[in-house]
């Protein structure tokens, strides 16, 4: 077992002022994983201050973007140099298969070089002049870091979702205070370490570990925090806010899904089949976007189904260290009883289990589960309306366009969407029709850091990765000048 004690505030290893810790357990065998220390209100008052500090009155903020960028690929660096530790140690953490804990962390150290070239190159924009129609004054936009973050983030990519806020709040000169989940928090304890390595001035990045409504609630209510990033769930983020809303904190949320994948007739059953079983059995399914209601046009349907069964037999599940699993356990005993939950009233909702849904034969500890296909699912079932979170596929049939976008629109969701089609004018046509914030066309799932991350609807509010992802941690500032010599004209004529 390992044990960590210290939470990362100030630039300095800290006990936790209450001197508590909680247990981190190893999904693969429910054993004890390691401990963790458990933050409080009072430890998150001293992250925040010291962010607070480092950001009104330290270099970060106003250092220049290359200087900024130096430290940025320093992190990166000390990212891919302790890969294989932190990868196998996300496998112990989560659970997930190791090539796809390798992909995370090779993408988190891309995430902070692609931060890097942006704050690189906002140095050769310092400002953006805007055309007024009154020639008398002079106009440009300067844009500025928000200030002290509090960041908030999930279970599922733990060092990813960890790198998704850090990095752009970092290279906008943003001073930040990240609390990961309890459930997963050792990779953003090695990440500390490796901020601290690169050179990152203290203050300027802190480290909660901590149990939501000890840590994370505290840190949504600091009056001194200007912005809030959430990941996670519906419920957590309205209550994150409610929190905001006291003064008005810059806020940015990344919610749930029920994504939608419409897959027409004239698809290549082969490819579909790759992409629905990668698009929810990745990860156990606990993606945001998971590719978890799926529209098959009828003349398809059948064969799809089957081709879909076959498939999944073959799916190798076990420990994510094993080699060729594909599937490896849920993160925790309360995500397994909640995914076996929703299995049990999918079974009761009218819908056919083709297959799945139990216990693996073989695997009698950890939290395995066999993927499970629901076909026939009635559109009003909670299976088909709520977000599962955990490899659970539902299917039904639809017979045209406008049947098909009707069903796919239908959700109180709108992170993801999928279609496919060889006929492109028209995949590109149900494109435009579909409510959410990304949409893949003849794929699911790739994500990149170049384009934007986010969702319509109660998915989330604003937008994470890209440029957009930078411009969430800046504020736009308009500066204008009177350029003329003549009298404003109020009272002096
Ligand atoms: P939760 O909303 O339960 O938790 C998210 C984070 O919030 C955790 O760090 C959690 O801490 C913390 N938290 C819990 N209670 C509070 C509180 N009262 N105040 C502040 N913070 C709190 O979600 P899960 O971790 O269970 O993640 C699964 C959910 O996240 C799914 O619904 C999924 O769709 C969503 N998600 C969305 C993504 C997106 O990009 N849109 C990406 C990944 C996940 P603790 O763990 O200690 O409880």
């Amino acid at each position: 077992m390992d044990s960590y004690q210290h939470l990362y505030i100030d630039g300095q290893w800290t006990l936790p002022i209450k001197g508590g810790s909680f247990a981190s357990t190893d999904p693969s065998d429910e054993t004890l994983l390691a401990r963790v220390p458990a933050a409080t209100a009072e430890d998150v008052d001293l992250a925040v201050r010291a962010a607070r500090r480092a950001f009104d009155e330290g270099p970060w903020p106003r250092m220049s973007g290359a200087e900024r960028g130096k430290v940025l690929r320093a992190i990166a660096t000390g990212i891919r140099q302790r890969l294989p530790q932190l990868a196998e140690l996300e496998v112990r953490d989560n659970g997930k298969p190791l090539p796809e804990a390798e992909w995370d962390l090779g993408d988190a150290a891309g995430c902070f070089e692609f931060y890097a070239g942006l704050a690189e190159a906002a140095d050769a924009q310092p400002r953006q002049d805007i055309a007024l129609a009154d020639e008398r004054f002079s106009s440009w936009v300067e844009r500025e870091p928000v200030g002290v973050v509090g960041a908030i983030i999930p279970w599922n990519f733990p060092l990813l979702m960890a790198a998704w806020k850090v990095a752009p709040a970092l290279a906008a000169g943003c001073c930040i205070v990240l609390k990961p989940s309890e459930l997963t928090s050792l990779t953003a304890l090695e990440l500390a370490a490796i901020v601290h390595e690169a050179g990152v001035p203290a203050g300027v990045f802190n480290l909660v570990t901590g149990l939501g409504p000890d840590a994370g609630a505290p840190l949504t209510e600091h009056p001194l925090v200007d912005k809030l990033a959430f990941t996670g769930s519906v419920p957590t983020g309205r209550r994150v806010m409610q929190a905001a809303s006291r003064e008005i904190k810059n806020l940015s949320l990344e919610l749930g899904g029920k994504s939608p994948f419409i897959v027409f007739a004239d698809s290549d059953v082969e490819a579909a089949v790759e992409w629905i079983m990668f698009g929810i059995f990745w990860n156990q399914g606990q993606v945001c976007s998971a590719t978890s209601r799926v529209l098959v046009q009828r003349e398809l349907y059948p064969a799809l189904l089957e081709r879909l069964v076959a498939e999944t037999q073959k799916i190798r599940i076990g420990n994510g260290l094993e080699e060729g699993v594909l599937l490896g356990p849920l993160v925790s005993r309360g995500q397994y009883d909640k995914v076996l939950a929703a299995i049990d009233s999918g079974r009761s909702s009218g819908a056919r289990l083709l297959h799945g849904g139990e216990r693996p034969v073989g695997l009698d500890k950890g939290y395995y589960l066999t993927p499970a296909i629901f076909a026939d699912v009635p559109t009003d079932s909670d299976i088909w309306r709520e977000e599962i979170f955990g490899p659970v596929v539902c299917l039904r049939a639809f017979d045209d366009e406008a049947e098909a976008l009707r069903l796919a629109n239908d959700s109180p969701f709108g992170l993801a969407a999928a279609v496919m089609s060889r006929d492109l004018p028209r995949a590109e046509r149900v494109a435009k029709g579909l409510r959410a914030g990304i949409v893949w066309i003849n794929c699911s799932q790739p994500t990149f850091t170049e384009a934007p991350w986010g969702g319509y609807k109660q998915s989330g509010i604003g937008r994470e990765l890209g440029q957009w992802g930078f411009d969430s941690y800046r504020e736009v500032k308009q500066v204008t000048r009177y350029d003329s010599d003549q009298p404003w004209g109020w009272y002096i004529k």
